[in-house]
């Protein structure tokens, strides 16, 4: 069988047994076709089954979470924790509380988790979970006795070695902070290392909340700087507005950017003069409330509900909201209008067809993988830091993750060259996130 006919029947078979899971299909065929060329270099990587056994999940969790809303009413939504692989270190990776949570996204999640966790260098494992539990108009209460219904399951499969869950979309300090709690309360101990993104009194890391937004500006301007441009400068748009766009906007105006228009789920603004990110934080993080909010009270800014924010004229993108958010058109739109650089702050954010536009039309495209896997290595060093009983300066935390995503940036980066396609990054980061795991993996034997 040639490379080409045993990488088909491989995805054939998975789609077969992972039958209406179109973000998982999506997340692996792009991988595969990225481990085709390793095949052909390397052939031992499809020994002792590996490709089928890395795309299949070492353990996948789904439970009834009922809890009691404000009006004495119950309701019950559906948990999941997929742990995927944990041939590099405890499964890692976070929880996702949206009404569009279900297995197949969670399992596309948690493949990508493997490849980007795998990328930072640092010793965990890939898994996420989550709930399609709407966090949207629920009381504090209401999200507090969810969190600890939905822990109260998910106590028995988590621990410091085993699986260390965090935040994601829906997931941010005020949910981890009930979660902990119940967990504390089942388990009888204060096991900090159980869940990362925690407060800072209680095992939290500084930049651990910023870090995301950093670390994907951080590896946009290394890949800027490697085609000679620079971030001083330059238009950017920022789609979202959740704790990784947020953090995306500060860091890329830091660093002399303007941040031209940021976006929720219900439309779009234009912020021609920047983004006033105090402001933007205060809407969002504090009082809860929509994008329109922002158009209304910062100067110069106006609010879309039609039409979209990749219609801007701008030298960066960076899609930073969610899955599947950026099309085949948006992407002709951006390269009309004279984008260069597309980062992913989000995960998988940008569909296929978006990808091969990026490709023709020369625009430079760092994945998701390696774009967004700042928050998930701070996690990773608030893991260190809880093992070693310490909290680390913000500067010396930064650092590390600024140093975490140069490397991320020269490893894709080299490894794309090594196979023949310099300046895939795609390519590069599927390829070197997959030959660290594969290689513990075939290390460890058939498990
Ligand atoms: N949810 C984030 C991600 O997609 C962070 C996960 C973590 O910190 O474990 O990588």
């Amino acid at each position: 069988m040639s490379i080409d006919e045993q990488v088909s029947s491989y995805y054939n078979m998975l789609l077969k047994r992972n039958a209406g899971e179109p973000e998982f299909h999506q997340a692996v065929a792009e991988v595969l076709a990225s481990l085709k060329i390793v095949l052909e270099k390397d052939p031992h990587y499809a020994d002792y089954g590996l490709i089928q056994r890395l795309c299949e999940p070492e353990r996948q969790l789904i439970f009834r979470v009922p809890w009691i809303d404000d009006n004495g009413v119950v309701q019950v939504n559906r948990g999941f924790r997929v742990q995927f692989n944990s041939a590099l270190g405890p499964y890692k990776g976070g929880l996702r509380f949206h009404p569009s949570v279900n297995l197949g996204i969670i399992k596309f999640l948690g493949f990508e988790q493997i490849f980007k966790n795998s990328l930072t260098g640092l010793p965990i494992g890939g898994g996420k979970g989550g709930s399609d539990f709407d966090p949207k108009g629920k009381s504090e209460l209401e999200v507090m006795r969810f969190c600890q219904s939905f822990m109260t399951e998910l106590h028995n499969h988590i621990g410091e070695y085993k699986d260390v869950p965090a935040g994601d979309i829906g997931v941010g300090g005020r949910e981890v902070g009930f979660l902990f709690g119940q967990y504390r309360r089942l388990a009888g101990q204060h096991e900090s290392g159980v869940l990362t993104g925690k407060g800072l009194a209680w095992g939290g890391s500084l930049v651990r909340t910023e870090a995301t937004g950093y670390g994907c500006v951080y590896l946009t301007q290394e890949m800027m700087r490697a085609h000679g441009a620079d971030m001083s400068g330059a238009k950017v748009i920022v789609s979202g507005s959740g704790n990784v766009a947020i953090y995306a906007a500060q860091k890329a105006q830091e660093l002399g950017a303007t941040v031209i228009g940021v976006s929720d789920s219900s439309g779009w603004v234009h912020t021609p003069n920047g983004v006033d990110v105090e402001l933007l934080r205060d809407i969002k993080e504090n009082r809860r409330e929509r994008i329109n909010c922002y158009a209304e009270e910062a100067d110069g800014a106006t609010f879309h509900a039609d039409g979209t924010i990749w219609s801007l004229e701008a030298d960066v993108a960076l899609p930073c909201a969610t899955q599947n958010e950026l099309n085949g058109d948006h992407a002709r739109t951006l390269a009309d209008n004279g984008v260069r650089f597309v980062a992913e702050g989000a995960n998988m954010p940008s569909t296929p067809e978006a990808i091969e536009v990026f490709r023709e039309k020369g625009i430079h495209f760092a994945p998701g993988k390696a774009a967004n896997a700042g928050g998930v290595a701070t996690s990773a060093l608030e893991m260190q830091q809880n093992a070693s009983r310490d909290s680390w300066s913000f500067e010396y935390t930064d650092q590390r993750l600024h140093k975490i995503m140069s490397k991320i940036f020269r490893t894709m980066s080299r490894t794309a060259e090594e196979y023949g396609r310099e300046g895939d990054y795609v390519t590069g980061a599927n390829i070197a996130g997959f030959k660290k795991t594969a290689d513990a993996m075939l290390a460890q034997g058939v498990i």
